[in-house]
């Protein structure tokens, strides 16, 4: 088997190796077999396209790839081990950016090589010229719109920039504009290409993508962060045309799909219009009210709340980001055994957009080991709030804030919530009155049957468990 063959097998087996992935990381249980198969997938495509590359450059030319990718690894090694789970989501955002960036380049490159060399002694025939020329424009397109697209969620999750949307005038007119102004553009340079169209996509894109983006509210931000994920897959599959490399085209257009298909399920999950969403918050218009006075709102120390859950027969654990900036996942785990070995009934209900990054609590739950089995997603335990005894609210706000059902002008409106204010008792782990993410004060905080814990999450959950110790076994024998 001669060594093209060879990569065209290992490029086979690293798609599949892909799917496998794909496949792993869709559940609890075998995703940590997901990203062993991902790992496996990559390593194999890397060597594959330095195996292929090292025909046709020369010694000196691999071993710069090979010095890039060693400074690759050991940056993204040395990110990987030091990165925050909280920061997370803006890490993936700076990564979607240089997929972008990369496609960028790509595009240029392969049209600065066919401008100099002439089609003749490029691989490209002179027949599919014009497809070549539309694949770069394209490839620069939605590499530029992810990459500056991406620039801004980064900023707006990592609290940079407010996570307000913005409006400007005309904004949906502006962003159609930009469409239409790129097809034009597109047939305009597949018929005469030239250096001035080049840079004109470029800038044109780039400034859609900063648009698209900052135009999206805060509340929308998790379906932007798998669109981005789309996009940054799209880009790369453009790239595969641009490189003539099937796997690159096989892989981007897997993270495209798979990228597409959750920000679809998100979208539902949190009732949006995906159109709308993607179509950088089309519709949408700046948030209004929300801030009006609520009234009183009562508070409660720890061992108040310990004696609470002593007394109480069921008990519904929502976490929110909050758990995750206080790292409580530990002794949250540490307080659902102790209620569980006293005969509590312990339950998490898990908004899909809880914390900030699809799946964000299940990760933190399931490495505090909390059993899978008493861990419900949204849909499954909202109707068991009505006969629960207490909630806990760790760290949690948008996803329980019922002026998302009850008040059509909150910019949460029509958002599927946790419906915790139907418990006997809701205590909210937070602390200050501050709104969450989306920038909405939370009526929940001022409902007769709701008390603020106020503090560190991690610390009042530490000493709710202290105080657990001294609680009187007898009030939970009562039930
Ligand atoms: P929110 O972001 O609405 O609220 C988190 C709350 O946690 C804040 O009100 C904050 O209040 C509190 N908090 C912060 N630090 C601590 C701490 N150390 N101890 C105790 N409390 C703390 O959380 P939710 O999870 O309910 O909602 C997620 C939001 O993020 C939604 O709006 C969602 O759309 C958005 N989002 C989600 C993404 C995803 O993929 N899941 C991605 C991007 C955005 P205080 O400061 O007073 O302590």
């Amino acid at each position: 088997m001669t060594s093209l063959t060879a990569a065209h097998a290992a490029d086979l087996v690293a798609a599949l190796l892909f799917i496998l992935s794909l496949a792993g990381l869709s559940q609890h249980r075998t995703s940590r077999a997901g990203v062993v198969y991902g790992i496996a997938g990559m390593a194999l495509a890397l060597v594959a396209t330095v195996v292929v590359a090292s025909r046709s450059i020369s010694a000196g030319a691999v071993a710069l790839i090979l010095v890039a990718m060693a400074l690759g690894a050991a940056i993204g090694l040395w990110r990987a081990r030091r990165v925050e789970m909280t920061q997370m989501p803006e890490l993936i955002a700076v990564l979607h950016s240089f997929v972008g960036l990369a496609a960028v380049l790509v595009g240029w490159n392969s049209y600065l090589e066919v401008e100099r060399h002439g089609a003749a002694q490029t691989a490209v025939a002179a027949d599919l010229l014009t497809i070549h020329h539309a694949e770069v424009f394209i490839g620069i397109f939605i590499g530029a719109v992810t990459f500056t697209g991406s620039i801004v969620a980064y900023l707006k999750l990592s609290a940079k920039i407010a996570s307000r949307p913005l409006v400007l005038p005309g904004k949906n007119a502006l962003n159609l504009g930009a469409l239409g102004a790129f097809l034009a553009l597109t047939v305009w340079f597949t018929a005469s290409p030239g250096l001035g169209l080049m840079v004109a996509v470029t800038v044109l894109a780039l400034l859609l993508g900063w648009h698209l983006v900052a135009s999206i509210g805060g509340g929308d931000m998790p379906v932007v962060v798998s669109m981005l994920n789309s996009y940054s897959g799209w880009a790369a599959a453009a790239a595969g045309f641009l490189l003539d490399n099937d796997l690159l085209i096989v892989t981007g257009a897997l993270v495209g799909s798979s990228g597409a298909y959750l920000s679809y399920i998100m979208c539902r999950a949190m009732n949006r219009s995906f159109l709308s969403v993607i179509a950088g918050g089309f519709g949408i218009e700046a948030p209004s009210g929300g801030d009006a006075e609520q009234g009183e709102h009562q508070e409660i120390r720890a061992r108040e709340a310990a004696e609470l859950l002593a007394a109480a027969k069921s008990v519904i654990i929502t976490p929110g980001y909050g758990m995750a900036v206080a790292q409580a996942q530990h002794p949250v785990a540490d307080l659902t055994r102790r209620l569980r070995e006293r005969g509590v009934e312990v339950r998490f209900g898990v908004h899909p957009v809880a914390g900030r990054l699809p799946g964000h609590m299940n990760v933190l739950l399931a490495e505090a080991k909390v059993p899978y089995d008493i861990v419900l997603e949204m849909d499954e335990i909202n109707e068991d709030f009505a006969d629960t005894s207490v909630v806990l609210v760790i760290g949690a706000n948008d996803t329980v804030n019922p002026a998302a059902l009850d008040d059509p002008a909150s910019p949460i409106a029509g958002m599927p919530v946790l419906k915790v204010w139907e418990a006997d008792r809701v205590v909210v782990f937070k602390r200050s009155m501050a709104s969450g993410y989306a920038g909405v004060q939370n009526p929940l905080f001022f409902r007769d049957n709701t008390a603020m814990l106020f503090g560190d999450a991690r610390q009042s959950v530490e000493q709710i468990l202290q105080a657990l110790d001294t609680t009187d076994p007898a009030l939970t024998a009562q039930h």
